[in-house]
């Protein structure tokens, strides 16, 4: 969602925001735009709706920006219809003010009330142009730069992640945050901002993360921080250890084939440092056993797929442990006056660590004095920062908006937090332990299998592409699981598809089953898999097209039952939707790429959600 690059140095500014917007393509947008200080302190702006492509187009039939500071933008709007003009950077009426924002200024109407009555006319329909106007307003009353922002910040309510230029201090640019993603990096005679390090990787990989309240002011010879006092701040460094190769394509068609490819190799690195000696060992975790031994109940907190593995960690960790699990979507939980506590323990799942719903229910979890412990990707995060906790999945970069190996690298992290728990309070017997451990060691070979042979994805991709609804069908396990696989096939192929309880169906929607209604039914989970079979009958009698998954030892039993059957090898089953997830992701991979869809860049979709 939204890419924010700002760059000061000795070279010219615009290709190197270019390139840094583009790498944060993936995060989704609808607008770009880039703003230079020329060297005579003059701003120039660039700025259109669409693509990069178009931008890069624009900027070539004009003669070259040749300022070295500069800030750029891809908008995901909120406050007004994606057009040129409400694409960022935004600049102030006399000129001299460009900022480019991510967020929401919720008080914006106000403010803006406030200056029509000053006689100040705005351009767009945006929120975010507010603060450019509001930061003239203020300097021209008097005040330096500094003191402008300073003002504006205390003006302002909402989120923000600035990037702001005045012509009148053409060797730096200021940034401030509250509420969304920005990084400082910090490089050999010059200096950035970006709202993840992918951005800037190629430059540098010493990064520190702003806190909220915090304002830097950016030259080539360095950064200065401070805060919401203006007092200077010494900030932490954090050296980025992602592989540059790990954030591009590496001859894969898409990210996303990529990321699916990658999984074993993901779950790997996340689980191998985990096991030792036959044992789940979390050395990062606080929690003591006298805590574990008190709860009286979990909650799960998260968005989208990251809430689908909560929905697959409540059965299980359930199963293992024999406490209460609640799993709640994040951007209810906040306003749903929540029964958490001290007893409790939140465990807050978020691919990028900056999910602003997961953000706010965390905060409002910690508020009522739940411990918090999170799983998450993406080190130094926001989500990791105000953790009591936290699990970090080593998936590596996941640059495709449809998550993939962040999921199943969430999903082990957490069956691993259960199996940990339930040892804690002694209630999985020694062998079942064994089993489990010995069924994660084995984990990410068998995912290597199920990856192996695309082909039989690809067939039924190229039978069922043109279809406009598709229901998927399971029970306990495989139900959650289902949700997963609906998620996928809807963000990447636009198809309209629905994921129920298998034995819910009957209970109403089995009305819209029809002949040549695609049903793809999940038996995967051992101890159901006769009940899973019967439900199968019950669509087919009503004339659906049946694709069925389940394990190697049924494969014989369903061949029996259903025209289409895909397998994964056999697991235990607390893990078996790890194995059963790639077969959904390759069967939507496949029909989106059938429908010629944009693949990583789905419409209307953002990668990391940083407004509510
Ligand atoms: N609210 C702002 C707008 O709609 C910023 C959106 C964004 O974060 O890209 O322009």
């Amino acid at each position: 969602m939204c890419g924010i690059v700002g760059f000061v140095g000795s070279e010219p500014a615009a290709p190197i925001l270019l390139d840094g917007l583009e790498r944060l393509e993936y995060r989704g947008y609808d607008s770009a735009g880039v703003a230079v200080l020329s060297p005579e302190g003059r701003l120039q702006i660039e700025k259109c709706k669409g693509r990069l492509a178009v931008l890069r187009q624009k900027l070539e039939e004009q003669p070259p920006m040749t300022g070295c500071a500069g800030i750029g933008h891809t908008r995901w709007a909120t406050h007004g219809e994606p057009n040129d003009i409400n694409s960022h950077p935004h600049v102030s009426e006399n000129g001299r003010v460009a900022i480019v924002h991510n967020g929401i200024i919720e008080n914006y109407v106000e403010i803006k009330e406030f200056l029509l009555h000053k006689g100040v006319r705005f351009r767009s329909d945006t929120d975010s142009e507010v603060v450019a106007q509001l930061l003239e307003y203020y300097f021209t009353a008097g005040a330096d730069i500094m003191d402008a922002v300073y003002q504006v910040l205390e003006r302002i309510d909402g989120s923000y992640a600035l990037g702001i230029l005045c012509a009148d201090a053409p060797d730096r640019f200021i940034a401030a945050r509250k509420d969304a993603p920005l990084l400082l990096g910090y490089g050999d005679g010059c200096s950035f901002i970006a709202s993840d390090v992918t951005a800037i990787i190629r430059h540098t990989r010493d990064v520190s993360y702003m806190e909220d309240g915090e304002v830097a002011v950016l030259t080539k010879d360095g950064i200065a921080v401070y805060d919401r006092l203006r007092r200077p701040i010494e900030k932490e460094h954090h050296l980025v250890d992602w592989d540059v190769s790990a954030a591009e394509k590496g001859g894969y068609a898409h990210f996303m084939l990529k990321e699916i490819m990658e999984q074993p190799e993901a779950v790997r690195q996340t689980v191998a440092p985990r096991l030792q000696g036959g044992r789940v060992v979390f050395e990062e975790l606080s929690l003591s056993p006298a805590y574990i031994k008190g709860l009286s109940r979990i909650f799960i907190i998260a968005c989208g797929s990251s809430y689908h593995v909560g929905m697959l960690g409540k059965y299980n960790l359930e199963k293992l442990m024999r406490i209460p699990v609640e799993v709640c979507l994040a951007s209810e939980f906040r306003y749903s006056d929540p029964l958490i506590g001290p007893d409790t323990l939140a465990i807050v799942i978020s691919q990028s660590g900056e999910t602003l719903d997961t953000m706010a229910a965390l905060r409002e979890a910690k508020k009522r004095g739940s411990h918090i412990l999170s799983i998450v990707n993406v080190v130094g995060s926001s989500i990791a920062r105000e953790s009591d906790d936290v699990l970090y999945t080593w998936a590596g970069p996941e640059i495709a908006v449809a998550t993939t190996k962040a999921y199943s690298t969430q999903l082990v992290l957490l069956d691993m937090l259960g199996l940990y728990m339930a040892d804690i309070l002694g209630r999985v017997p020694a062998e079942e332990y064994a089993a489990i451990v010995t069924a994660l060691e084995a984990l990410p070979d068998k995912m290597g299998a199920v990856l192996s042979d695309v082909e039989s994805y690809q067939y039924l991709a190229s039978q069922y592409f043109n279809h406009d609804c598709v229901f998927y069908i399971g029970r306990n396990l495989d139900y959650a699981l289902g949700l997963e696989g609906s998620l996928k096939l809807k963000e990447i192929s636009y198809i309209h598809s629905e994921s129920y309880a298998a034995g819910e169906l009957k209970h109403g929607t089995i009305s819209l089953i029809e002949t040549g209604t695609l049903v793809v039914a999940l038996a995967t989970y051992a101890p159901l898999f006769d009940k899973a079979v019967s439900n199968i009958v019950e669509v087919k009698a009503r004339g659906a097209d049946v694709v069925a998954l389940t394990t190697e030892s049924q494969r014989d039993r369903m061949e029996k039952i259903a025209p289409n059957v895909l397998t994964i090898p056999d697991t235990h089953p607390i893990l078996q939707p790890s194995l059963g997830v790639i077969p959904l992701q390759l069967f939507a991979y496949y029909i989106a790429l059938q429908r010629g869809c944009d693949i990583d860049k789905p419409k209307n979709l953002a990668k990391s959600v940083t407004v509510e």
